[in-house]
């Protein structure tokens, strides 16, 4: 019934693998999208793919961190894998820019490089983005803008404020609220989720939120529910009914 609108299933063991889809059905989680982030991780994602077809969503990108810390040969190597691959996923990302994963002038001029040629791929392919964009609202919008096309897509981990938001969504863009929401402060995030319309709004759980030890976590897409239910009095299933139709908008 429920979809969750980003994770990262390839940090997961073949045993833990079972356990969130098992343990997701049981409260009605059924689809997952991931964010891709490298090489590797697209081929792990592919290896879930074969398995479990029904409840994964693949996204094939180079991850705006994997972006600066590759060797620039190793970059051009996975690109150039990328651009054979993505044709197979359904979508394309997690791309953007993060600003406050580095603020190295070379760093972001790398980003920037990369962001765009993402945009240019998936416009090629006809697929939607999957956008990571940290503390760099300003600069990804231009970018965005300025390539002209018409997107699809969601823009992960959203926490900006109203206006902001109102950026991505004149292009297209759903935003997607993940645990930031249950956390102190996010006062930005609180306002957009009271402002927006559920109708741009998806859900997700970013999960695992410890990629270091990564552990099943499967009740964070609920939860999330609640918490933006009870913002815009609405009843969590329907948040999730919304959220899952929104994201059958993208033709996945
Ligand atoms: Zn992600």
């Amino acid at each position: 019934m429920w979809w969750d609108a980003h994770s990262h299933l390839s940090f997961y063991s073949e045993q833990d693998l079972n356990r969130v889809f098992s343990e997701g059905a049981l409260l009605g989680l059924t689809t997952w999208l991931q964010g891709g982030y490298d090489q590797s991780d697209w081929e792990r994602q592919q290896q879930i793919y074969r398995q479990f077809p029904k409840q994964i969503r693949t996204a094939f990108g180079l991850h705006p961190w994997a972006v600066t810390a590759l060797a620039p040969r190793q970059l051009e190597l996975q690109w150039t894998r990328l651009t054979d691959l993505a044709p197979q996923a359904h979508l394309i990302g997690e791309t953007g820019l993060d600003y406050f994963h580095s603020r190295e002038p070379q760093q972001l001029v790398l980003q920037e490089d990369f962001f765009r040629r993402h945009l240019i791929l998936a416009a090629e392919l006809s697929k939607p983005l999957v956008l990571h964009i940290v503390q760099a609202h300003g600069p990804a919008l231009t970018i965005l803008k300025a390539s002209g096309q018409a997107f699809r897509g969601l823009v992960h981990a959203f926490s900006g404020s109203p206006e902001v938001a109102e950026g991505y969504l004149r292009l297209g863009f759903l935003l997607s609220v993940g645990p930031g929401l249950l956390k102190k402060g996010y006062k930005q995030l609180k306002q957009t989720v009271a402002t927006v319309d559920l109708k741009h709004l998806v859900i997700e759980s970013d999960s695992p939120q410890n990629t270091e030890k990564p552990e099943v976590e499967v009740n964070w897409v609920p939860r999330v529910a609640r918490a933006v239910g009870e913002i815009k009095g609405t009843a969590p299933e329907e948040v999730l009914a919304i959220s899952r139709s929104n994201l059958e908008r993208l033709g996945l």
